[in-house]
């Protein structure tokens, strides 16, 4: 019998222990930290040990393979010690696509992959296939398996999904964008972030497709230097391309090697210049799928937008309030800002992971007519702004950043809460942060 353990007792680790056990796997799954209750009885219930608080080292070693949660970060004694042993060390999409023979689409990038995901898993739904989506949404993608029979899934993938990838090999790969983000995963090198992204096309074969933007740097850099048996299929706002997706006279076209699709950008649900490459990403996908051109049409035209992404809350005295929370980083926010067409009252700030603000300059100088900073430390966002903007007022929760914004919109504008900072200093997560801030709202 071979024996698997499963390092991480979360979502993707109690997926992976049960489609383990029901292929006949010895299951053993240790946790550092405690496993929540809900998990802790779906192992129970299943029959499966498991240890929390603790890592059994001979236990641990003796395995013949070891799932990892993409949580636990390579550099830890434990996962060194194994690689040491020449113990594999995979990731639970690593594990559970050898138990599948679907189509899959695998989306990752640094922004845009859940908007991607969501809204590719809306087309396909619509277009009747029998599919299934996972990674960091709902169900995990091993116990999909374990529990389903999709034809397709829909996958999003982080780079630590794609680290402990062997020989994984999504038929559709999906690089939405690259810029800076978790380089402390990545011993602060930016080339180790890109190469681990573009995992996604290393066993890709010449049967595959990989959609990736064209207008990205770090991607068009990859693209020139290295190799990819995939046959390539271009996205972009700024040039034109034969064969992928391009603008035309407001226009989305979509060409691939036998189908065509347009649509006109205005038509599209999300909108904003991001979201229009999400959507022409998403097309390419569902044509390379044979969905059909009016259905196609229908989805990106009446997909509902994700929560906390360029999420409108509500309109109160003309002013209208967006909720932005998943922009954890600059970029997310340079995009926010890019696509607001009224004065903007900006609140922004939190845990700052490193960032650079003086790409967002011109968009401030243009669009924003008052900053609100909600964080405990907003000394840099007060350095780089504080000349630019009449007005920057610091505030220390989300009721308090809400009621100042309120006092400083009038009818026409926007409040936009895109904090390009992560949220652990006055949030949970940045659900959470989202959640008070539309709460806040609807209080005024
Ligand atoms: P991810 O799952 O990669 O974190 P999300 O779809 O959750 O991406 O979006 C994260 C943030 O990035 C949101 O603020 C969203 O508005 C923004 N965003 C979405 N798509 C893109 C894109 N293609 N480029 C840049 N930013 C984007």
């Amino acid at each position: 019998m071979q024996k698997i353990v499963i390092l991480g007792g979360g979502e993707s680790g109690v997926g992976t222990a049960i489609l383990a056990k029901k292929n006949k796997y010895e299951v053993f799954v240790s946790d550092k930290g405690t496993i929540a209750d809900k998990y802790k009885e779906v192992l129970l219930h299943n029959n499966i040990l498991f240890e929390e608080e603790k890592h059994t080292e001979s236990k641990i070693f003796n395995a013949d393979v070891v799932m990892k949660s993409p949580g636990i970060p390579d550099k830890v004694v434990l996962v060194q010690e194994l690689k040491k042993r020449k113990i594999p060390v995979v990731s639970e999409i690593e594990f559970a696509s050898k138990f599948t023979d679907a189509t899959i689409v695998g989306i990752t990038g640094s922004n845009g992959k859940t908007t991607t995901t969501m809204l590719i898993n809306h087309i396909l739904k619509r277009a009747k296939l029998n599919v299934g989506m996972a990674g960091n949404i709902g169900d995990s993608f091993a116990l999909q398996i374990a529990k389903e029979k999709f034809d397709t899934y829909v996958l999003e993938l982080s780079s630590f999904q794609l680290d402990g990838s062997v020989d994984f090999a999504p038929h559709i790969a999906i690089i939405t964008n690259i810029s800076p983000d978790h380089l402390d995963r990545y011993d602060y090198n930016y080339e180790n972030y890109i190469n681990s992204k573009f995992r996604i096309t290393m066993n890709q074969t010449a049967d595959d497709y990989l959609i990736y933007d064209a207008d990205d740097i770090a991607i068009e850099n990859w693209l020139k230097n290295n190799k990819t048996k995939a046959q390539l299929l271009p996205f972009s706002i700024k040039t034109i391309v034969e064969k992928g997706a391009h603008i035309k006279d407001n226009k989305i076209l979509i060409q691939t090697d036998t189908n065509t699709f347009t649509m006109s950008i205005a038509a599209l649900a999300l909108q904003g210049k991001h979201n229009t490459k999400n959507a022409m990403a998403s097309a390419l996908a569902a044509k390379l799928l044979s969905v059909r051109s009016e259905t196609l049409r229908e989805s990106l035209e009446d997909f509902e937008s994700v929560e906390h992404r360029l999420e409108p809350v509500f309109k109160i005295n003309g002013v209208q309030y967006i909720n932005d929370s998943k922009a954890t980083n600059v970029n997310a926010t340079y995009y926010a800002l890019e696509s607001m067409n009224t004065p903007t009252v900006w609140i922004v700030g939190g845990t700052d992971k490193g960032n650079d603000y003086t790409e967002l300059m011109p968009l401030v100088r243009e669009k924003v007519k008052a900053i609100v900073c909600l964080g405990l430390d907003n000394s840099k966002i007060i350095e780089t702004f504080g000349n630019v903007v009449d007005f920057l007022i610091e505030t220390a929760g989300a009721e308090e950043a809400v009621k100042v914004a309120y006092k400083l919109s009038e009818k026409g504008d926007t409040v936009l809460l895109s904090p390009a900072c992560a949220s652990f200093d006055l949030f949970e997560n940045y659900e959470d942060r989202g959640r008070q801030f539309k709460d806040a709202v609807r209080l005024l």
